[in-house]
């Protein structure tokens, strides 16, 4: 069995952790093809609730956009 070398110390184990943080949270912000709104990849469009093109959520939200990009 593979045994560590060398103790991981608490500094080690922050970076390490924050690392996955900073890769779950990390920003490519992709516009919405529907509304243009920055949206996170693989994530449904929190303005206007679309997601591959198919408008997965129906929201007030969505109203209330297209309002806004009417005004
Ligand atoms: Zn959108």
């Amino acid at each position: 069995m593979a045994v560590p070398k060398k103790k991981t110390s608490v500094s080690r184990k922050g970076l390490r952790r924050a690392g996955q943080h900073h890769k779950l949270y990390r920003k490519d912000p992709v516009g919405c093809p529907n509304c243009g709104e920055s949206v996170l990849p693989h994530c449904v469009c929190p303005a206007c609730g679309h997601y591959k093109g198919k408008e997965i959520i129906k929201s007030k939200a969505k109203n209330e956009n297209q309002e806004n990009v009417q005004a």
